[in-house]
């Protein structure tokens, strides 16, 4: 199953729901670790839904041209980094 599929799934089974989901998701960033490069988890094509913040994920990051480990984090609106 696609994350993809996961969502139009998501959409059509509780569009509510989704809602909350996507904006969910939103809040999620993946930060590499070694250059500090953000992106944002649902532009990445997935979702995260009432996770754990400060876990890993490895992944390939874009301005380091290599695979990374990439910090999982929440970005709310108070908080700065
Ligand atoms: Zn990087």
């Amino acid at each position: 199953m696609t994350m993809g599929l996961i969502r139009s799934v998501l959409r059509k089974a509780s569009p509510k729901r989704f809602k909350g989901v996507v904006k969910e998701s939103k809040s999620w960033h993946f930060v590499c670790k070694t250059c500090g490069y953000k992106k944002s988890v649902y532009d990445s094509g997935g979702i995260r839904y009432k996770a754990k913040p400060n876990k890993v994920a490895l992944g390939r990051c874009p301005v380091c041209k290599k695979f990374r480990w990439f910090k999982i984090i929440k970005k709310n609106k108070k908080q700065i980094f």
